[in-house]
């Protein structure tokens, strides 16, 4: 660690390393990332698991993975492997300290009914109307519940008939004997046990009564031998509970809670529910659909795990909340990508443009890099013939002012292959321009002019013969305002940006790229970058996503909506 012994450490490291100095935990680290299965995991959730990993890997302790599956009604196995697939994918391992909260509703029950036993504990039978008048307010005390006092006996015997099935769903309640009158809400005889009757993913019918949050959570820590249990702000006023199970229980091990701030993203939504909403209603094609914040949806746009972990990096942890720029995250990626994509060619919105003086029938292969920023990935072979497609954009008949495209008598540089001039264009019969005619200068072959004339402007091509047909997916924003969940009461989905979904049909790609594997990031020249999209892509059929542009293009929306 002596390396990183100059590098400024966030609040959370430092108080590891002041346990350390006191022995506190034994000189252990040991963290846990602790998901529900009841969604896909988010952007949210990957600052949660590089802090609790990198502490992990960091301090040489390590990090469970834990599946708080405590609401049977909400959660499925579908989530269990995705969250599982996404955590691998993000680059972690939690070899084989993987757990479900689960596992302890044995141990749970056993403690409920050892702080029974000690009086902390009670049943209590108010209905959920008459619980919420007893329990006050931030600025009023609570109120005894009038089966405070019932007795050990009475307490275990109406408990163990919870678990047996005895009573319907609500009926009773098995509640942790704190303080009505605390300041702390948390702590006014909080409810750690409730009946229902539902099946359970892992532990079938076996329970009819399942543990609460905020017990289950603590004693599932001190189990596994947590030593730091991280979350996130909005349990700050569940600590002293935290702290209080863990004392009335008398575990061996007292873990302890640290709170930083979750992460918040402009344009977009992070919560679960919603963002099941999402997929339920369709506006999005499902979990992993590229325009959503969702570590699948993430990766299949085509983000790599390094870019999303260099932005956990630079977002750092904080106490205070606060909301991060989308950009930020485009920005990691972009920088990424243009150290390790491979370049490609790609005609979105294809012209013809024909060689007037190049033979028919003839093929050559140009030589291209793969990466300019890293020679290392080498070259590849790209064949030209006289009949190519250039963009429809990098061609104007009436040019503007320093266009250095292609126009009539403008003369350009195809990337990588000869300089050409424009002689004449072909229309169709509404005047649009369906293709442009050129002459090329066979002593400019890679580029290059023999007389060392200069050229400004370079443009990308396919070979029209040789190009694959492919369908492009661009992708925008998913909301078209910084905040969609608005004021209290509005509704997010009156944000969704109807233009977050562009399908372009007609694109021709480079041939190599039938062969594209999934998982690997193109950046297709001048135009941003790009994947082969991990459902729908085929050799037949390319499709690809884009995964970002090669500029912020946000502002230039916003340009185009005024
Ligand atoms: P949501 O509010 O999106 O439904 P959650 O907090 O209920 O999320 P969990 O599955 O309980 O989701 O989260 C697992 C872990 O990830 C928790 O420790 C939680 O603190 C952390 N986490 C969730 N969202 C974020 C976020 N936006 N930023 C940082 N950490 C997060
Ligand atoms: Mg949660």
């Amino acid at each position: 660690m002596s390396n990183e012994a100059d590098t400024p450490r966030n609040f959370i490291e430092e108080i590891i390393e002041d346990d350390f100095k006191t022995n506190r935990h034994g000189g252990k680290v040991v963290t846990r990332f602790p998901p529900e299965p009841n969604g896909y995991l988010h952007i949210g959730h990957a600052k949660s698991i590089c802090l609790n990993f990198g502490l992990a890997e960091k301090y040489r302790g390590r990090c469970h993975l834990r599946f708080d599956d405590t609401n049977p009604v909400k959660e499925d196995i579908e989530y269990i492997e995705s969250i599982q697939e996404d955590v691998r994918w993000l680059g972690f391992d939690w070899g084989e300290h993987m757990y479900y909260a689960s596992d302890y509703f044995g141990r749970l029950h056993d403690y409920a009914v050892d702080l029974i036993t000690k009086g902390k504990a009670y049943v209590c039978s108010l209905g959920p109307e008459e619980t919420r008048k007893y329990r006050g307010t931030l600025t009023e005390p609570g109120k005894e519940s009038p089966y405070r006092n019932r007795s050990v006996e009475e307490n275990l015997d109406l408990f163990r008939r919870m678990a047996e099935g005895e009573f319907q769903e609500g009926e009773h309640v098995l509640r942790a004997k704190i303080d009505m009158a605390s300041g702390n809400i948390n702590m006014r005889d909080p409810v750690i046990y409730r009946i229902l009757k539902a099946e359970h993913h892992r532990t079938g019918g076996k329970w009819k009564i399942y543990p609460m949050y905020d017990f289950t959570h603590c004693l599932s820590d001190a189990e596994e031998d947590i030593s730091h249990s991280i979350c996130t702000l909005e349990f700050e006023n569940n600590r002293p509970l935290y702290d209080w199970v863990l004392e009335a229980c008398e575990t061996p091990n007292r873990p302890q809670q640290i709170e930083f701030a979750r992460l918040n993203l402009n344009y977009t939504v992070m919560s679960k529910r919603k963002l099941l909403q999402l997929v339920q209603e369709k506006h999005v094609s499902g979990w992993d659909d590229p325009r959503m914040p969702t570590i699948s949806g993430l990766r299949r746009r085509g983000y790599s795990p390094e870019a999303i972990r260099e932005f956990c990096n630079r977002i750092g942890v904080a106490k205070r909340d606060s909301v991060v720029d989308y950009a930020l995250l485009e920005h990691c990626l972009r920088e990424d990508l243009n150290r390790r994509a491979p370049r490609a060619m790609a005609v979105l919105r294809p012209l013809k443009l024909i060689i007037e003086n190049y033979p028919e029938g003839q093929v050559e292969e140009f030589e291209a890099m793969n990466n300019p920023e890293d020679p290392s990935m080498g070259t590849r072979r790209v064949p030209f013939s006289r009949e190519l497609y250039i963009e429809q954009d990098d061609f104007r008949e009436d040019p503007p002012k320093k266009y250095f495209r292609l126009a009539p008598g403008q003369e350009v540089r195809l990337r990588a292959a000869y300089l050409v001039r424009c002689t004449d264009v072909v229309k169709d019969s509404s005047g649009s321009v369906i293709e442009v005619r050129c002459t090329y200068d066979p002593d400019s072959r890679g580029g290059t002019p023999a007389d060392g004339r200069k050229v400004r402007g370079t443009i990308h091509w396919v070979s029209a013969t040789h190009a694959l047909g492919a369908e492009v997916r661009l992708y925008d924003r998913l909301f078209t305002v910084e905040n969609p969940d608005g004021e209290e009461g509005s509704d997010y989905r009156k944000f969704l940006n109807p233009a977050s979904l562009e399908v372009v049909k007609n694109c021709y790609v480079e041939p190599g790229l039938g062969n594209a594997e999934t998982g690997v990031t193109f950046q297709f020249e001048r135009l941003g970058y790009f994947c082969p999209d991990s459902g729908d892509f085929t050799a037949e059929h390319p499709v690809f996503n884009r995964a970002v542009t090669l500029r912020d293009s946000w502002s230039r929306i916003e340009k185009a909506g005024e």
